[in-house]
């Protein structure tokens, strides 16, 4: 009996990496990206955008896709950009599917090793909530029309709106990753389209609304993966010692408070606010870049 699953490793190019952006963070916070962690990756990583951009195009050897959904904040669009990630990832033979913001900071070689512990045959929703409990909505007529095991009468109906609909949902701004297993699974809810509908449907952002139909309605449970951080976290609180073993990083300036990753001796703060550089550096001092700094 051959055992055919017997190899449990994958390569990068095992791998389709989406990162959601919009027009307005082209030139800083795609650029940022582009100038460190894409150069590892640039064949595997997709940049989801709102807008035809030429420039970039050729910075990533177009790897830009024109979405056409809209340029706001608002949950439509965003669940969109979500929604063409998803069918780009079941155009490719990929065995996992990795989404990250345009403000995240991808270790990629740590990324590869963790999910080199998941088989992409099984289905795996790989991530990390930012909050403590699971999030809660009531039950909804709209609710009920997406779960597929049986039909309720007017009675049952009624009773069920005072229920609690409970799940857990991995942070978009974190990054999370999910099986092809998975993915083919999720198919019927989420691709072409429907993934805006549903959630339209709960009205939810789009890490939210990919969470329901998950844990909820697929009954997949997360794994909650610790290495994947989003701004919502302190970045300030993870040690230099293991910045190595983390998949992704993050940033935010709001007002006085710069939530940003400590670099020591890193680049000065005004060529480097984000810190994105000077980790980029400490993790791959061997970039042309990196050069003029002495950080290990
Ligand atoms: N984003 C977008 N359209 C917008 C604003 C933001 O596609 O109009 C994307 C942005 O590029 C990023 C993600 O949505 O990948 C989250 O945006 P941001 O970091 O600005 O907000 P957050 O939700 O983290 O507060
Ligand atoms: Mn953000």
């Amino acid at each position: 009996h051959v055992n055919v699953e017997s190899s449990p490793n994958i390569d990068l190019d095992d791998i389709f990496i989406s990162v959601k952006t919009t027009r307005k963070y082209h030139e800083t916070r795609l650029r940022l990206i582009i100038e460190t962690w894409f150069q590892l990756a640039k064949d595997q990583v997709w940049f989801f955008t709102d807008h035809e951009d030429e420039i970039y195009q050729n910075l990533t050897n177009n790897h830009m896709v024109h979405t056409n959904c809209g340029q706001g904040h608002s949950r439509k669009s965003l669940c969109c950009k979500m929604n063409r990630e998803f069918d780009f990832f079941l155009s490719t033979s990929k065995k996992f599917w990795c989404h990250f913001d345009d403000d995240n900071y991808v270790n990629i070689p740590t990324l590869v090793k963790v999910l080199g512990d998941y088989h992409a045959y099984h289905e795996w929703y790989l991530g990390k909530p930012s909050i403590s409990s699971p999030i809660e909505m009531y039950m909804n007529a709209a609710i009920m029309s997406l779960e597929q095991t049986k039909k309720y009468s007017k009675e049952e109906e009624k009773r069920r709106e005072n229920e609690k609909v409970k799940f857990w949902f991995a942070t978009g701004g974190a990054g999370f990753c999910i099986s092809r297993a998975l993915a083919i699974k999720m198919m019927p809810l989420t691709s072409k389209g429907k993934f805006i509908a549903i959630g339209d449907g709960i009205r939810f952002p789009d890490d939210v609304t990919l969470g329901f139909i998950i844990e909820y309605l697929l009954k997949v449970p997360l794994t909650v993966v610790n290495p994947f951080h989003s701004h919502l976290e302190r970045m300030d609180h993870i040690d230099t010692e293991i910045f190595r073993d983390q998949i992704s990083f993050s940033y935010a300036h709001i007002k006085d408070d710069w939530n940003v990753v400590k670099v020591v001796n890193g680049f000065d703060t005004t060529k480097d606010p984000y810190r994105f550089y000077s980790l980029h550096c400490y993790l791959f001092p061997h970039f042309e870049m990196c050069k003029s700094l002495r950080l290990r």
